[in-house]
């Protein structure tokens, strides 16, 4: 089935489509499952990432990247999500917050050090903003990082971060200030340097193959040409950065549901009840055509807030409906998958299981469902 886009896709994306779908298919459904089974982070998938060109997707080539606009990002995202959600959230992360700050914000000599190897698919990135005790309250962290000579000197702890334990280079924010959102900054801090190591790693209850983790800094020295833009200022970048990344996990989503609608699709036509496929009841088919509407309605929106974004016009607010309710969307479409498929879709042997698990982080990281709501009343009643 194709998705429903209410758009002709250009050449350009037409051929990003057939590849991320070709290597998806090809390359992990084998393995999707038993990825998740053992909960192992496939680090040479997201090498291929590279080699296919989809981890510098949103830099231009002047930097090691492709310069794509946004929605043909998303199309290679929803895609690789279709297949394996937990690799989507890596390249969804990797694409659209560390590298996008450091292009945005970082000095050509952070560019040349980080950004080309990071659009070029050598190195990966991870974004530590969360942490133990803000993550919808990002303003309320507290990792310190102190002037000393040239140097930077960072202390806290980071959590929830996505690739924590396996990325090359971390843009973590940390307090260089007093209180509240002026007194947050941007760093590039890498792994290999004394005084970083990797915390608890999550044992969360989908996303298995996708590592979640803690990241120390005691006594982390960074150079001072790592401080990404004017200090005081990371807050507002991290921000910034969300907008591409809350795109990034609308696309996720949408894959996750449309691999749903799909899989419901195919089970009714073969499972039989009362002497016919149970693609014959009204019940199911209405269920199904429910989650194919609301799916569409919100790729379109989707489409329409990445639009704007690339537009250069303020989309803070579409950007948070799009991630409110292409998120609802897949789990809308995981829950009825589920429940076409019967008892068999609370067991193992099928993957609209671990669809299902997979679909409610959309809904969770990345500012939740509650947080995207915020967003969006406090641009509708400023206006
Ligand atoms: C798998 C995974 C990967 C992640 N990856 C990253 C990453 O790479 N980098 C990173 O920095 N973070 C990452 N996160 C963290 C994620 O962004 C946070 O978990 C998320 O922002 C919610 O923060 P919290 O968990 O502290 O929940 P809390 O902020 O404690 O929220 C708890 C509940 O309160 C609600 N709530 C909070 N404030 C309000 C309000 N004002 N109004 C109404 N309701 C409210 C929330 O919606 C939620 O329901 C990841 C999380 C997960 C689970």
């Amino acid at each position: 089935m194709t998705a429903t886009r209410f758009r002709e896709l250009t050449d350009l994306q037409k051929e990003v489509v057939r590849t991320a779908r070709e290597f998806a298919e090809n390359e992990l459904a084998p393995h999707v499952e038993e990825w998740d089974r053992t909960g192992r982070f496939p680090r040479h998938a997201v090498d291929a990432l590279g080699e296919l060109g989809f981890l510098g997707m949103l830099v231009p080539d002047e930097w090691g990247g492709s310069g794509v606009d946004t929605i043909t990002y998303l199309l290679a995202l929803e895609e690789i999500a279709r297949v394996d959600p937990s690799l989507a959230v890596s390249m969804s992360v990797h694409n659209s917050l560390p590298t996008q700050m450091i292009l945005e914000h970082g000095s050509d000599a952070l560019k040349e050090r980080y950004l080309r190897p990071m659009a070029e698919g050598s190195m990966l990135g991870a974004f530590a903003l969360s942490e133990a005790h803000a993550g919808s309250d990002p303003a309320a962290l507290t990792c310190a990082a102190e002037r000393d000579g040239d140097d930077w000197v960072l202390n806290g702890a980071k959590a929830w971060v996505t690739n924590g334990g396996t990325a090359d280079v971390v843009v973590a924010m940390a307090r260089t200030g007093g209180e509240g959102a002026k007194g947050v900054s941007a760093f590039v801090v890498e792994p290999g340097w004394s005084g970083y190591s990797v915390g608890k790693e999550e044992k969360k209850m989908g996303l298995k193959a996708s590592n979640t983790a803690e990241i120390v800094f005691s006594d982390l020295r960074v150079p001072g040409g790592n401080l990404i833009g004017e200090s005081g200022s990371g807050l507002q970048y991290a921000l910034d950065s969300l907008e591409a990344g809350r795109l990034g996990i609308a696309a996720q989503a949408l894959g996750i549901a449309e691999a749903c609608i799909e899989l419901a699709i195919g089970y009714a036509k073969e499972r039989r009840a009362f002497g016919r496929p149970i693609a014959t009841f009204q019940g199911l088919r209405f269920m199904i055509a429910d989650v194919a509407a609301e799916t569409a309605a919100a790729r379109a929106l989707t489409y329409a807030a990445a639009e704007r974004k690339d537009r250069g016009e303020p989309a803070r607010k579409e950007v948070a409906m799009a991630k409110l309710l292409t998120s609802r969307a897949a789990m809308a479409a995981a829950l009825k998958a589920v429940q076409v498929y019967g008892g068999y879709g609370y067991v193992k042997d099928y993957p609209v299981e671990r669809f299902f698990r997979d679909a409610k982080v959309t809904e969770i990281y990345e500012g939740t469902s509650e947080i995207q709501r915020l967003v969006i009343a406090s641009e509708l009643f400023a206006e």
